[in-house]
């Protein structure tokens, strides 16, 4: 039933299907952006638009980016030969935020999960593989201390293992389950510094 108007209905909609958007939200979020004032709108929407228009896949390192290359893989200050595997582009920019990790990454987007139904070809395990090809010295498994982070990691370095490259795997101190994203520089360094190998 549409207590609002029809636009007012579809905007609610539209919204609500983003995540973390109750109904509730969705129906505060409308209301909000209809008693914006015309020119924030546009530009609100035209920031959407041309987001999703121009950000792609680095086609290295799977991160998004709005070039082809993205800045890390294409910067000569980087250590090529050692990938550090993360599940998304936001756990590259908490490494990234540190500011002392060297090295250059791999985004999964995603992790193998089996409750959910991920198996290894829906994330970017492929694109893994085929940069290994090349001269990588050392693989630094740097995903999730969850259930899918642990199955992904297990996973990827027994794919890896046949290869003779050096598979590590961060150390705890990331606590079980927890975001890579959330965690405090510190730690993340503690962990990368106190990786072992697999
Ligand atoms: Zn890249």
């Amino acid at each position: 039933m549409d207590y609002y108007s029809k636009q007012i209905s579809k905007l609610i909609e539209e919204l609500s299907r983003l995540p973390g958007i109750g109904s509730k939200s969705a129906q505060r979020l409308a209301f909000h952006i209809i008693n914006m004032p015309e020119d924030q709108v546009m530009s609100l929407s035209n920031t959407i638009t041309d987001a999703k228009k121009n950000v792609k896949y680095c086609k290295n390192c799977c991160t998004l980016t709005d070039q082809d290359l993205c800045p890390i893989c294409g910067s000569d200050k980087r250590n090529q030969r050692e990938i550090m595997v993360v599940e998304n582009s936001r756990d590259l920019a908490a490494y990234e935020k540190t500011g002392k990790y060297d090295g250059v990454y791999h985004v999964l987007h995603g992790a193998i999960s089996p409750m959910l139904g991920i198996g290894p070809s829906d994330i970017r395990l492929k694109e893994l593989m085929l940069r290994l090809q090349g001269d990588v010295d050392e693989v630094i498994i740097a995903t999730n201390s969850s259930l899918e982070g642990e199955t992904t990691a297990m996973y990827i370095s027994k794919l890896i293992k046949p290869t003779g490259i050096k598979v590590s795997r961060i150390a705890s101190g990331v606590p079980v389950g927890g975001d890579l994203e959330y965690i405090d520089e510190v730690t993340l360094l503690r962990a990368l510094e106190g990786r072992v190998e697999l």
